[in-house]
């Protein structure tokens, strides 16, 4: 895929976040090398006047996902930490959208179209990421970061269900694997629910 296919297109990158990275509460082993990708995909899309959301985990300290509170994970992406800040390698346009999930003590999320919207100040808005797609004119989305097997698929499965063409580049997402295979089948599911899953050719 290249250039050419990008011109109703979104990128959406999914929970690049310290703690999902190497170092991280919640690492994705080999998470950050997925990094020169991602950003050879946000450079394209902006350099085309393209719009780029970045979805995030934003937890409050005692959240329901945690293990403390009976959830599956350790304590993960907590507002007002590094752990839940951006990869620091990363270069983020200031035109860049970003959606917060997982804001509420009680509610979990992986998909990014649970998200919304984010204030120039860390606050909350009421636009979620269908309707901000819709007022971009985006009918297809490129989905990208990280885990594959989580909030990738999540975020990817909404977009198929919302009628978004819908492409998650393999080579810019990578998985938990939990289970051995994990990612590999999230992959398959997301190619069989009509979505496509090709790698991105970066721009020489
Ligand atoms: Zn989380």
């Amino acid at each position: 895929m290249g250039i050419s296919t990008i011109a109703n297109a979104a990128l959406i990158v999914v929970d690049f976040q310290n703690d999902f990275c190497p170092g991280g509460t919640l690492a994705v082993p080999h998470g950050d090398e997925i990094l020169p990708a991602i950003q050879d995909l946000i450079d394209q899309f902006t350099q085309s006047g393209r719009p780029v959301a970045m979805t995030q985990d934003f937890h409050p300290p005692h959240h329901v996902s945690f293990q403390e509170q009976g959830g599956p994970w350790p304590p993960h992406c907590v507002q007002g930490t590094v752990g839940c800040d951006l990869h620091p390698d990363l270069k983020v346009p200031m035109t860049a959208a970003h959606f917060y999930k997982g804001f509420s003590d009680r509610i979990d999320a992986y998909s990014g179209f649970e998200g919304r919207l984010a204030d120039q100040q860390q606050g909350i808005t009421d636009t979620d990421l269908e309707s901000w797609l819709r007022g971009q004119a985006a009918d297809t989305v490129y989905i990208v970061g990280l885990a594959t097997d989580y909030c990738v698929r999540a975020t990817a499965l909404d977009a198929l269900a919302r009628s978004f063409d819908t492409r998650v580049i393999s080579n810019a997402v990578r998985g938990v694997n939990v289970s051995w295979g994990d990612s590999d089948r999230a992959l398959a599911e997301l190619k069989k629910a009509g979505a496509r899953v090709e790698p991105w050719i970066p721009t020489a």
